[in-house]
């Protein structure tokens, strides 16, 4: 994700990294759709300001939208490559 600059102090030293506890924190959705082979945590990642300390945190908006919907991930070019 490109974000140029902090949202509370418009700094643009930013670092990315994750939230962590004892393990990664993940966005449960409270409209999931569990008909879908998917796990339905979105983890969630961040971008720290080194001028402020803001924290913004950032989850995978095409998963989430895929879980709320109940769409199936659509296989990759790979996925239908004929064996060589
Ligand atoms: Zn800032």
């Amino acid at each position: 994700m490109a974000i140029a600059s902090c949202s509370v102090c418009g700094g643009t030293a930013l670092e990315p990294g994750h939230i962590q506890s004892t393990g990664l924190i993940y966005q449960r959705l409270d409209h999931a759709r569990f008909n879908i082979l998917e796990p339905a945590e979105i983890q969630v990642k961040s971008i720290m300001c080194l001028d402020c300390g803001h924290v913004m945190l950032f989850g995978d908006a095409e998963k989430a939208t895929r879980i709320v919907e109940g769409k199936p991930v659509q296989p990759g070019p790979e996925e239908n490559a004929e064996p060589a």
